[in-house]
């Protein structure tokens, strides 16, 4: 059986940025990515996504924007029941994703780390470490990462957990290009998630929970994804963890996760090469992009009305206006979560 220092299961953005960060010069038996989609099947899986990212996302990783970006994006603007439209500047970018995943591999490979098509069908713990089933066969590493997103087998097979809501969305592409700005409108009938409108080049990307909106008539394409989300109160198991999606760590309010993936598998990586995996558990706690009010706030909106969702924005109806802010902060606190969410996602949210 082929042993390795560390091997991780799937080489999207999480697995990929794992990859990265890792020092391979620390490794006597090498490190090795498995990732089940070949090249097509990849390159679509990765186009299943809004692909937008913050710019301090982008720049806290030292990627490099314009070698990525589709689209500038410059603004969101957020429809709420009661007519109520809040708009802020923002700084982001719709990215290639295909070309991200390309870019933060690239050190990997050029240092030795081996990258393979393959499926991984379970993992089991033995004395000195971890055996990883394949279709191909078995291997054995001291390392294990599961990068494997939504229906990560590492999580189920090792850390016997589920996310606490998985939600099935669905995004149509449309052949029509839009500003550069991000649409989400918010409705009782998303339960706490919402609509989007992003633009990715010549096309716009629309996408909802499945079964609450009618599909466009001129889409030219339709992904189905799950978008898990509410964390895991253990990402870390000996020397085995659990990173991104699998990790359940999309933000439970903008249901960004790539920036989430991406710092989340730089940690897990600093924590391998310090051969202290734990680490991992309690960098990813203490940094804000876990921050329990994005939970709070996903809590407060997934069971209310229209009505209820127009009063708890009503404060912010005519813009940053303070005594409006004020008011709500003292008198409602379903605003208060709200508020506290809405500020803090600016920044740590996508
Ligand atoms: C429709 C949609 C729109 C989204 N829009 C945005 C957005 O605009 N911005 C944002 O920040 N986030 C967005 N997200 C969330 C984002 O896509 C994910 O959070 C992000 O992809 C997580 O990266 P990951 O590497 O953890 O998981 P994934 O991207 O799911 O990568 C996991 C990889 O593991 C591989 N794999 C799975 N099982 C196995 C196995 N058994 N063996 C080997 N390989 C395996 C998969 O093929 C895949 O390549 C969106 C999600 C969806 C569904």
């Amino acid at each position: 059986m082929r042993h390795y220092d560390v091997i991780i299961v799937g080489g999207g953005p999480g697995g990929s940025s794992v990859a990265r960060h890792l020092d391979l010069s620390r490794l006597s038996d090498g490190a090795l990515m498995i990732e089940r989609l070949e090249e097509d099947s990849f390159l679509r899986y990765n186009q299943m996504c809004g692909e937008g990212i913050s710019g301090r996302g982008l720049a806290e990783m030292g990627l490099e924007r314009a070698a990525l970006q589709r689209n500038a994006v410059t603004k969101a603007v957020e429809h709420w029941p009661g007519g109520i439209t809040l708009s802020s500047n923002i700084d982001g970018s719709i990215i290639d994703r295909s070309k991200l995943v390309s870019t933060l591999r690239e050190p990997f490979t050029s240092a030795g780390g081996e990258v393979v098509t393959g499926t991984v069908t379970g993992a089991r713990r033995t004395d000195g470490g971890y055996v990883v089933d394949t279709l191909e066969g078995e291997l054995s590493c001291r390392y294990l990462v599961g990068a494997d997103g939504a229906r990560s087998i590492v999580r189920r097979r090792l850390f016997g957990t589920e996310p606490s809501v998985s939600m099935r969305v669905v995004q149509y592409v449309i052949e029509s290009p839009m500003e550069n700005k991000l649409h989400f409108t918010f409705d009782q009938r998303y339960m706490g998630k919402y609509r989007w409108e992003f633009p990715s080049g010549q096309y716009t990307k629309v996408g909802f929970p499945e079964g609450t909106d009618e599909a466009p008539r001129n889409a030219v394409d339709t992904h189905r994804r799950l978008i898990p989300i509410g964390g895991l109160d253990r990402i870390v198991d000996g020397n085995a963890c659990l990173v991104g999606d699998a990790a359940c760590q999309v933000n439970p309010i903008t249901f960004g996760g790539i920036r989430n993936s991406l710092v989340a598998g730089r940690m897990a990586a600093e924590a391998i090469n310090h051969d202290n995996m734990l680490n991992y558990q309690s960098e990813w706690e203490r940094s804000p992009l876990s921050d329990v009010t994005f939970w709070d706030a996903f809590s407060r909106l997934r069971g209310k009305t229209n009505e209820e969702l127009s009063m708890m924005v009503e404060p912010l109806r005519y813009g940053p206006n303070l005594s409006a802010i004020m008011g709500g902060l003292m008198n409602s606190d379903d605003f208060r979560t709200f508020y506290r969410g809405f500020v803090r996602k600016m920044e740590n949210g996508w």
